[in-house]
Order: structure tokens, then C-alpha cells, then sequence
């Protein structure tokens, strides 16, 4: 990939344990891996892809399940050792503005597919080159990958996956719905 910027490795205590990040700026979007010290000793790390959302991960929304599978992310790789590429991709990559758009629809019935249908968008739209350059450039060659999304088995091109862990979040009276049409509409294991 080309136009990549690279930060320095800094030092992130959390309240999950202390992580070393980095920065990969990829045109306009800046992206993050967040790991272990001891990723180098891992011969198979556990890897989470987690796709940016502010309104999720940030300001505590229970729409969708987001917030709670960075937090299961942050608190097994911070024990297990690993890392976790936050990729700065909101909204399924619509961007923050057509997510909130997308909500609206909601508001008035249409499920997560139909409303990104309705403003001319796949249900998904996301792209994982990115997150192939990084886990290469930590050289990552096979991991054990945190995820309920199959697509993003498929997506990482020659890395191997040896493995899926599941993410298991308890429905809330908001999210039941979403988390039903990921499931039968998006192929998402649950
Ligand atoms: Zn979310």
C-alpha cells in the first residue's frame, strides 16, 4: 500500500492493562493497532479487527453491540496477549453522517440493511487491505481471530487464520433486533 504514515510505538495504560499503540494514517483516515508488549514471544497472537463506532465505542450507545466487543477485546487480548487493529472505518464505512442518516430510517422501522439500501449503500462496505498491511508489517503470518463476522475470515488475503473466537454480548432490549439481522441477514455467527 502506498501513502501509509507510521507514528511511533507509544505506551497506553487502560483500564484493561497497559498496551503499546501506533498509528498507520491512511490518506484521511487514521487507523490504530493497540497491543501487548510480548505480541513478538506470540507465535499465534489473537487478533481483533474492530471497526470504528463513535456512537458505539465512545458515547455508550446500546443500538448495536460495538462498545461491549471492544471492551470483551480489550479485557482478553490485555490477558491473553495480542492485538487489536482499530480500523477507522464508521458505520460499516458510510461515514459518521449517512450512520446517523441510516438511524433515522431506523427510527422510523427500517432494519440496519434496509436503511443503507435506502441511501444507496451495500449493507456492508467495508475493505480490509489496510488491516492486511498492518498485521504485515508486525509480521503476523497466522493468528487467532476475535470475531462473530465470517466475512472477515475471508477478507485477510495470505495471512492464516487458525482459529475463531467467538464474542459473546447478552442482547439488550435495544440491540435485539440488530444483533437478529446480522445474524440472519449478514451471516454473523452468534
Ligand atoms: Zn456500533
Amino acid at each position: 500500500m502506498n501513502n501509509i504514515e507510521i507514528s511511533q510505538i507509544a505506551t497506553l495504560p487502560t483500564k484493561y492493562g497497559t498496551f503499546k499503540i501506533q498509528a498507520f494514517k491512511e490518506d484521511d483516515k487514521e487507523h490504530l493497532a493497540i497491543f501487548t508488549e510480548n505480541l513478538d514471544e506470540i507465535e499465534t497472537p489473537i487478533v481483533r479487527v474492530h471497526s470504528e463506532c463513535l456512537t458505539g465505542d465512545a458515547i455508550g450507545s446500546v443500538k448495536c453491540d460495538c462498545g461491549e466487543q471492544l471492551a470483551f477485546a480489550q479485557e482478553l487480548i490485555g490477558k491473553e496477549g495480542g492485538m487489536i487493529i482499530y480500523h477507522r472505518q464508521e458505520g460499516r464505512n458510510i461515514g459518521l453522517l449517512n450512520k446517523v442518516n441510516a438511524y433515522a430510517l431506523q427510527d422510523k422501522g427500517f432494519d440496519t440493511v434496509e436503511a443503507n439500501h435506502q441511501l444507496g449503500f451495500k449493507a456492508d462496505e467495508r475493505t480490509y487491505e489496510v488491516v492486511e498491511f498492518i498485521l504485515k508489517y508486525f509480521g503476523i503470518k497466522e493468528l487467532k481471530l476475535l470475531t462473530n463476522n465470517p466475512r472477515k475470515i475471508e477478507s485477510l488475503g495470505d495471512i492464516k487464520i487458525v482459529e475463531r473466537l467467538p464474542i459473546q454480548i447478552t442482547p439488550n432490549p435495544y440491540n435485539e433486533d440488530y444483533l437478529r439481522v446480522k445474524k440472519d441477514q449478514m451471516g454473523h455467527l452468534l
